[in-house]
């Protein structure tokens, strides 16, 4: 039953016995991605195995086997605040897997399997409607090229009636990802005073999911190994107290950097692709810098930075505009907890370091206050990695071959602005910009007409309404000039080079140069490839959960996933 944890990462648990389950729908690059056959779906072996009733490599009879299921024990900050112990309340691990072609390891697990030690006032379940949305979304945001935890089966328990506002049906998702572990794995930990716990992890972490210390980035002012981030160097300044910054940073800074660098990386795609997950507390964001934890998240829709997904978010601590703020605060935490380890210089890569760390807490004071100025230079390079991610996506995104300094306020911040001033679909709008042609914006009033097509409900007004209201005719001239700046910078990237030659090319909008056909049907290709047709939108879900659950329908999930799986 429910209870604390203390002094272990982990608890051993058996999922719950389910009787006549429904594998309602697979993942088939999950499938693949996992190394199996598309045929296994259809195994007895596999349909009892996706719910938990058959346990791989584990021997009932002798009770002995390479791996039992298990639950992991972590706390969290929720909304800001330390919520305590959380843990695996609904989630059980199966197996760790290895792909044999890729190398890549998974670790594969259920969720709503039934209770486990941390499932505190709840029922360890899990609902169809919440496990469609989980299954999904995991398998979109990877098709989309967005770090996520993965999808790989969804069932139906039908015998099973889950309580929540109403009683509803359960269901398990089969998920996996090469690493579960979350910033509140750590956070348990600090607040129990467990430190051997905290270096004993760490070093797994670094040894064992990132496969090396060696693998992790080189120290900021290594000359002879630099780093690949952006240009970072110039946000570290050195400080008196601390020497040569290089001389200081030891191994556990760098894997606290890894895990920087890889959520500023996330993060910034969830940016770039109108993404919000909904509820980033430290236990749902994820070591790996995957997309972990999907409860009431959302694509943006119309385009509104302070739009949150979480109706019980009053003070918008998890909107769109705050994410990248949020990941860094939890970050802050994660470094809090890493403290004395960060802080403590290179006595870490010492014998006796290693075997028993810093005894108790007067030994670890100075090495935390040290550990405090170490994370705030890591903070100019969450922002470096972040900026450099998110102009690279939003740089393809519109069609451009190379980001400049301009573009930021030029394009970025005023398409932006035109989009949440108008009420304008964030993913339509790229959608819609790859397919148009820069010869069909030569002139002003060729842009404010083209400008409808982004305007919902463009085709019956053109029909129906010979022309159309004042306020459009505005909203379509403020688009237009947005499309003015936009040929001006494809014409610059794209547009050939006789265009561009001789002596007085500098003035780019009195150019009447162009892109050739060719190559501007490359661009259109490139922007295809990088502006989704497809985004599993909030109403698209709910179709889907009303098919299944109302209509009894099954191919709707297929499809779905097929979409999912190809969004360009
Ligand atoms: P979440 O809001 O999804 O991040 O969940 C917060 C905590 O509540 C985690 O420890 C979950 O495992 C736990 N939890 C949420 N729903 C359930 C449930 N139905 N049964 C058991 N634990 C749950
Ligand atoms: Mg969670
Ligand atoms: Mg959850």
């Amino acid at each position: 039953g429910p209870r604390q944890v203390r002094g272990a990462l982990f608890t051993w648990v058996r999922p719950e016995m389910q009787r006549d389950p429904e594998l309602l729908a697979i993942s088939p690059a999950a499938m693949r991605d996992l190394g199996l056959a598309l045929s296994e779906a259809d195994t007895e072996d596999f349909k009892q195995t996706v719910v938990g009733n058959k346990i791989q490599g584990w021997d009932s009879e002798t009770l002995s086997g390479p791996g039992y299921p298990w639950a992991q024990c972590y706390g969290g900050f929720q909304f800001g605040q330390w919520a305590g112990q959380l843990g695996d309340g609904r989630a059980i691990s199966l197996f760790e897997a290895t792909n044999p072609k890729t190398g890549v390891r998974y670790e594969v697990q259920l969720k709503g399997a039934g209770m486990t030690p941390y499932s505190r006032f709840a029922d360890g379940k899990a609902v169809l409607r919440s496990s469609i949305r989980e299954f999904i979304v995991s398998e979109a945001l990877n098709a989309l090229g967005i770090p996520s935890t993965r999808a790989l089966a969804l069932s139906l328990l039908p015998h099973s009636r889950v309580r929540r506002e109403t009683m509803e049906p359960g269901a398990i998702v089969v998920r996996f990802a090469q690493s579960w572990l979350r910033f509140g794995n750590f956070d348990i930990l600090r607040a129990r005073g467990e430190r051997a716990l905290i270096r004993k992890l760490a070093t797994y972490i670094a040894e064992d999911v990132f496969g090396g210390w060696e693998t992790l980035p080189a120290r900021l002012d290594n000359p002879d190994k630099p780093t690949d981030s952006p240009a970072p160097s110039k946000g570290v300044p050195k400080t008196e107290t601390q020497g040569p910054a290089g001389a200081e940073e030891n191994r556990f800074m760098r894997l606290y950097r890894e895990i920087i660098r890889r959520n500023a990386l996330t993060v910034a795609k969830w940016q770039a692709y109108g993404f919000m997950n909904g509820v980033l507390n430290t236990d749902n964001t994820s070591i790996f810098g995957l997309s972990i934890d999907f409860g009431p998240f959302a694509f943006m829709d119309n385009f509104d930075p302070h739009y949150t997904p979480n109706h019980d978010d009053h003070m918008l601590r998890y909107a769109y505009r705050n994410q990248p703020t949020i990941i860094w605060w939890n970050l802050v935490r994660l470094g809090e907890a890493l403290g004395e380890l960060l802080g403590a210089g290179p006595d870490v890569d010492s014998e006796s370091f290693i075997a028993e760390g810093v005894k108790d807490d007067s030994a670890a004071e100075p090495l935390v206050a040290r550990a405090e100025k170490l994370i705030a230079q890591a903070g100019e390079e969450y922002k470096a990695v972040f900026l450099s991610e998110y102009k690279r996506l939003m740089t393809a995104r519109l069609g451009l071959t190379k980001f400049q300094p301009s573009d930021f306020d030029d394009l970025f911040s005023s398409l932006l602005d035109t989009l949440e001033a108008l009420s304008l679909d964030f993913n339509h709008f790229f959608r819609r910009l790859s397919s148009l042609p820069i010869s069909a914006l030569a002139t002003e009033d060729a842009r404010v007409e083209k400008a409808a097509i982004f305007f919902p409900h463009h085709y019956e007004a053109s029909s129906s309404i010979a022309t159309p209201s004042t306020s459009q005719v505005d909203a379509q001239k403020r688009v237009a000039e947005w499309l003015a700046k936009w040929r001006t910078r494809v014409v610059q990237d794209w547009g050939s080079l006789e265009n561009w030659g001789g002596g007085d090319g500098s003035d780019s909008s009195s150019n009447s140069s162009s892109v050739s056909v060719e190559r501007d049907q490359e661009r259109m290709r490139a922007m295809k490839a990088v502006n989704p047709n497809f985004v599993p939108r909030g109403w698209i879900l709910d179709e889907i959960i009303r098919r299944v659950e109302k209509g009894g329908e099954r191919d709707v999930l297929r499809r779905a996933m097929h979409m999912a799986l190809h969004p360009f």
